[in-house]
């Protein structure tokens, strides 16, 4: 049997990308190790989150899967900086891990040119440097014309439990045993990383009585732009607030050597997310600090577990309890599942073109933890992206890159690919220059005419955009009309003080107009400045973007290059002056050197 793209892994960047290749009309299979455990959540029920329920809107705006499937399973969500500035705020909802997984698979199943399979695969077949099938642990071999790896933290998986270290997928799945070793063949550079997840609780084992309550917010708030209300904002179920205390810090100190990760168990170990850490790490990192926060989260309806965010620990099970039980409101707590630490194997993303096709094989893609990042969001980013442009490759058409000014997505795939990282790569707002035009409200804006033209939008959610930006236009022009004699000023100037809301003069216009584009003229007029000011250096930067870097450049015949940028250039290979700029250890000498070379050898 020969498949156009075989998608390998049904997390959750494997289910967004087979959906977008199913979509674009490529015959597709998915296989997965266990298909119950599709768009599984091991670690936190929780959808979004700073900077990445910016992410879930992209994902939606180019047709993605998440946003929607998010938004029909979800049990809250609120908009986390909402009293700061738009380009902060963000969408996080806390998710039913049961009917998310069940959601995803209904709509994998009723997807056209999509079969899913279930099956452990052990080795990419390659031919001539190309992917032309896969094998599966039974031997099963099945021909593809593209492949993409999406194997997240399953890759030779170890489960770490104090001394204790078990070949295992998280929570008690299945590993992939051999594909690791095939890619190492291949000449793949391969890292080892690290991440935890804490204990559940019993529900009804939790006094909350004595904790604070945390409600989601009293408005419908949706990931996706879909003009569908998914679930009842009124029926929403709450989170609550626990602390850790001066007792749990000493009883993790003073049980600090039978740690997983602070025990000396193992010569080597695994890195784990710096901006995920274990309760060992915080106690460890930030002795000064004499609690430490807590949210106790609803996981499903289906079950009892509570998940204790912010617990994740290697420690032994016995030490876990007294943990737990050191913990207001869970003195009498029941562990359903202990907490543990898992380490699996990455691909060093730096072997990655910014289109996520692999460096080392062509027509291989990879997408997700895989390529050393953490999250759901930033998983299904790349997925999507690179189900898109295994399409593309296939239809001979160009990649779809999107800049660091186009998405945040953008941002984290040219990080990986210009950057590359050592541990668990997770987004951050910081980490995008541009986020004032990157922001929650405007993901459709900014991305979805660009999903239209390669046919993964709808007409109807392509019609949607176009009716918002009709709006747009009439309430800008609307707005020039709406005087303030007292003020000697019309709306449009007048938006831009801060304390003056556009839904506060709904009455002064000709028409009833959409919230979401009321918003977008508001945030257009009161953040003008500094948004002109942002465009500029995203223009010029996409004009340093248009400079392109022959693929064929041997950096060594580029005369006065810093050696140390001259090995850099080597190993990132940069497709453009504007990606180069990136790379550390490339300075702007460098740069005006390497520009100098391409006007008189390329005549770029
Ligand atoms: C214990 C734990 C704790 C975590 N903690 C955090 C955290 O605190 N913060 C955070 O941001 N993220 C955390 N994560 C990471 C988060 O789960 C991942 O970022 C996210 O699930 C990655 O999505 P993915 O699609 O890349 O891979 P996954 O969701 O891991 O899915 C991979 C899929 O590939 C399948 N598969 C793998 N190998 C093969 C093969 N050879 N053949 C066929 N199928 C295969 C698996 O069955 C699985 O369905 C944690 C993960 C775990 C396991």
């Amino acid at each position: 049997m020969k498949y156009d793209v075989i998608v390998v892994g049904a997390g959750h960047a494997g289910c967004e990308a087979a959906l977008a290749s199913a979509r674009l009309g490529k015959n597709t299979l998915l296989i997965t190790i266990n298909i119950n455990n599709i768009a599984d959540m091991p670690c936190n029920p929780s959808i979004g989150g700073s900077a990445k329920g910016i992410v879930v809107r992209e994902i939606d705006a180019v047709g993605g899967e998440m946003g929607r499937n998010a938004d029909k399973t979800l049990l809250q969500i609120k908009m986390l900086n909402r009293s700061k500035g738009p380009a902060v705020r963000s969408l996080r909802s806390q998710a039913d891990k049961v009917t998310y997984k069940k959601e995803m698979l209904n709509t994998l199943q009723h997807t056209n040119n999509l079969t899913i399979k279930e099956a452990i695969v052990a080795e990419l077949l390659v031919e001539n440097k190309k992917i032309v099938g896969i094998t599966t642990e039974d031997n099963e071999t099945i021909s593809c014309d593209a492949c993409i790896l999406t194997t997240g933290t399953y890759l030779k998986a170890d489960i770490l439990i104090g001394d204790k270290r078990t070949p295992e997928g998280p929570h008690g799945e299945k590993r992939a045993n051999f594909l690791s070793g095939n890619l190492e063949k291949l000449g793949f550079k391969l890292l080892r990383l690290k991440t935890g997840t804490p204990p559940r609780i019993e529900r009804s084992s939790i006094d909350f009585s004595v904790l604070s309550r945390e409600d989601g917010d009293d408005e419908e708030l949706t990931f996706s732009f879909d003009d569908i209300a998914y679930y009842n904002y009124k029926k929403q179920e709450p989170c609550y607030l626990t602390y850790t205390n001066e007792k749990t810090h000493k009883i993790i100190m003073d049980n600090l050597n039978k740690s997983a990760m602070y025990g000396g168990f193992y010569e080597k170990l695994g890195i784990g997310p710096r901006y995920c850490p274990s309760i060992e790490d915080k106690v460890v990192r930030f002795k000064d600090k004499e609690r430490h926060q807590l949210f106790l989260e609803p996981e499903s309806m289906s079950y009892d577990d509570i998940y204790l965010q912010g617990f994740s620990t290697s420690m032994p099970h016995d030490v876990q309890e007294e943990m737990v039980h050191s913990l207001k409101g869970l003195e009498h707590a029941k562990i359903l599942r202990y907490a543990y630490a898992i380490e699996y194997d990455a691909i060093d993303p730096l072997q990655l073109k910014p289109s996520l096709e692999t460096k080392v094989v062509e027509n291989l893609f990879t997408a997700g933890q895989i390529n050393g990042t953490s999250g759901y969001e930033e998983a299904a980013g790349q997925g999507i992206i690179a189900g898109i442009n295994a399409s593309l490759k296939l239809d001979n058409k160009e990649p779809l890159i999107l800049s660091r000014s186009d998405a945040y997505i953008g941002v984290l795939i040219d990080d990986l690919v210009t950057k590359g990282t050592i541990e668990p790569y997770r987004l951050l707002t910081s980490r995008a220059e541009f986020r004032l035009l990157l922001r929650s409200d405007n993901a459709d804006l900014r991305l979805s005419e660009k999903a239209y033209k390669i046919g993964l939008l709808s007409e109807k959610r392509h019609n949607m955009l176009l009716h918002k930006l009709k709006e747009m236009e009439e309430i800008e022009e609307e707005i020039k009309n709406i005087t303030f004699p007292q003020e000697k000023l019309n709306l449009s100037a007048y938006l831009k003080r801060p304390e003056v809301k556009i839904m506060d003069y709904l009455n002064k216009f000709s028409k009833e107009y959409s919230k979401e584009a009321l918003e977008q003229v508001e945030i257009n007029h009161k953040y003008e400045g500094y948004i002109m000011k942002a465009k500029k250096e995203a223009e010029k930067m996409k004009r340093l973007g248009k400079k392109q870097i022959p693929d064929d450049i041997d950096y060594n015949k580029v005369d006065n290059l810093a050696t140390e940028a001259r090995q850099k250039l080597e190993k990132v290979r940069p497709r453009t002056i504007d990606q180069a700029t990136r790379i550390s250890g490339v300075n702007p000498s460098d740069i005006a050197i390497l520009m100098v070379y391409l006007k008189r050898f390329y005549n770029e």
